[in-house]
């Protein structure tokens, strides 16, 4: 990067740190930025630091929210008694995309991974265990098919089988391996309705 002035390198690497940017995009971003007028710049910053400043948790289930209860959870006409259980918000807005979940859900942000030495304690688990207090009658869980996500997804059936809540899986009609996110909607449909029971 010796080819660039200091501060043309220090966007470069900043934007080459965020993932799926590659150095070849990264350089692509800068001198796009770079050529951007400044109040466009400006719009882009501020954008950038505000959703950061006012995005946090929703106090029910930790999705990210500007408000203190997101409105899934704050929707009354939704089946708060059936919990879809996910690994992160992207995850979340897939299955609200396709429009066809009436129930709620509830984020970890994560999955356990003895590899990455991310454990139970690491992910929003205590929380949904609490919210098993409440009145719920099926927790569903569509963590991904990668060997994180059934690690998971085993580590959570075990733990609720006790308390009598029915348990589901999603149906792995989902590709191994493959991000909810990156998947059509007919077929996380089709994994929502084959779900079996843990
Ligand atoms: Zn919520």
């Amino acid at each position: 990067m010796d080819y660039y002035s200091k501060e043309i390198s220090k966007l470069i690497e900043a934007l080459a740190s965020l993932p799926g940017i590659g150095a070849k995009s990264a350089q692509r971003l800068a001198f796009h930025i770079l050529n951007m007028p400044n109040d466009q710049v400006e719009a882009l910053s501020g954008a950038i630091l505000h959703a950061r400043q006012n995005v946090k948790y929703c106090k029910v289930c930790f999705t990210l929210t500007d408000e203190e209860v997101c409105p899934i959870c704050r929707d009354s006409a939704r089946d708060h008694s059936t919990i879809m259980v996910v690994e992160n918000t992207r995850d979340l807005a897939a299955y609200e995309k396709t429009q066809k979940f009436a129930g709620v859900y509830h984020v970890l942000h994560g999955a356990i991974s003895p590899m990455l030495g991310i454990g139970p304690g690491d992910i929003r688990l205590k929380e949904l265990i609490r919210r098993l207090e409440g009145e719920v009658r099926e927790v569903i869980i569509a963590t991904n098919s990668s060997l994180e996500g059934e690690t998971t997804a085993m580590y959570i059936s075990k733990l609720i089988k006790p308390t009598g809540i029915k348990v589901t899986r999603i149906a792995s009609g989902v590709p191994v391996g493959g991000d909810l996110e990156y998947i059509d909607e007919v077929t996380l449909l089709r994994a929502l309705e084959g779900r079996t029971e843990l």
